[in-house]
């Protein structure tokens, strides 16, 4: 394994080089890209509030009351929610996908 900033070799442990300190990938946390998606599996309307409550992972329920309260004592909330809806791409149902599964049971 080399350093990919100023090129020493590093035994295959090294979390960082140890002569310019540049990060390895050696435990180096992967977290899946979490992108802010319109939700289109657990949509209510638009899919906003779910793909809201999946990238902060909290509650889609908790989003939608706090972004009712929100539009309805500011009104700025239906204003964000359509500039949320035009701006967020849409993940097409993608989460649809992990619960199908053919029956292994048939008959
Ligand atoms: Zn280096």
């Amino acid at each position: 394994m080399f350093c990919t900033r100023c090129g020493l070799q590093l035994r295959d442990h090294d979390r960082y080089c140890s002569q310019c300190g540049a990060r390895t990938a050696v435990g180096r946390i992967e977290t899946p890209p979490s992108c802010l998606l319109l939700d289109k599996y657990n949509k209510k309307i638009a899919g906003v509030c779910a793909g809201f409550a999946r990238y902060c992972e909290v509650d889609v329920t908790l989003v939608r009351v706090l972004w009712l309260a929100i539009a309805l004592t500011t009104g700025v909330g239906f204003l964000a929610y359509l500039a949320a809806w035009i701006i967020m791409p849409s993940d097409h149902g993608a989460e649809a996908r992990v619960v199908m599964t053919p029956s292994a049971q048939a008959g």
